[in-house]
């Protein structure tokens, strides 16, 4: 299958999910969208009042500031792949419950899996906690670190930095960084593809560092 057949069947998948409480309800299941070539994926946290209506991610107030965010990286909405941790809205915009997210997890790993992007950027803590368990969104934003052949990109959450002016600076200059962290992802990437010479079991040098 394609990866736009995958990610679509991943899509009917989440609308008919009833693995957890969530779906009761929710409006409508979010799958996530973007093109199935997108490079950087998004993975915010779980859909909102607006999403919930619309079945869309990102598309109330967060959303907009997104654009915005985007925009300062150069990134149209259309470019990048965006999904969410948790597929159906928690009840009055609630933190996902554990067993919530551990339900919700494999449509998320299904969908890195077909679109294979080169970067994935995490928007808030727990989309983060699946790659930076622990760790503290306020001290690892903006520091991207090689996880699985990927680039994984901590960024705060854009509805928590929306109105908060300190926060605002933060998600805003790590967004500006966004282009500068696709650059390396694709340059690492060029480089893995480039033919590899054969190793030469017979070369003293070869031999030699094989004892270490
Ligand atoms: N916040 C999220 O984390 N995801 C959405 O889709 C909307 C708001």
């Amino acid at each position: 299958m394609s990866a736009a057949e995958l990610l679509q069947q991943i899509a009917d998948d989440v609308r008919t999910c009833t693995a957890c409480r969530l779906h009761q309800s929710a409006m409508r299941a979010v799958p996530g969208e973007g093109p199935p070539d997108a490079k950087v994926m998004f993975i915010g946290e779980a859909p909102g009042f607006h999403e919930d209506r619309q079945g869309r991610p990102f598309v109330g107030a967060a959303g907009q500031f997104l654009e915005e965010l985007l925009a300062l990286a150069g990134l149209r909405r259309s470019d990048v792949f965006i999904a969410n941790v948790i597929k159906h809205r928690p009840p009055d915009n609630r933190d996902p419950e554990p067993d919530e997210i551990a339900a919700c997890s494999q449509f998320l790993e299904r969908q890195i899996a077909a679109l294979n992007p080169l970067v994935i950027v995490t928007l808030g803590r727990f989309s983060m906690a699946r790659w930076f368990p622990g760790e503290k969104i306020s001290r690892i934003h903006g520091q991207p670190r090689w996880i699985d052949g990927r680039l994984i990109v901590p960024m705060m959450h854009p509805a928590a930095a929306l109105h908060q002016p300190q926060y605002r600076a933060l998600i805003e200059a790590d967004f500006r960084r966004l282009p500068e962290f696709i650059a390396q992802a694709e340059a690492r990437s060029a480089h893995s593809a480039a033919p590899v010479a054969p190793e030469k079991p017979d070369d003293p040098e070869v031999q030699q560092l094989s004892l270490f």
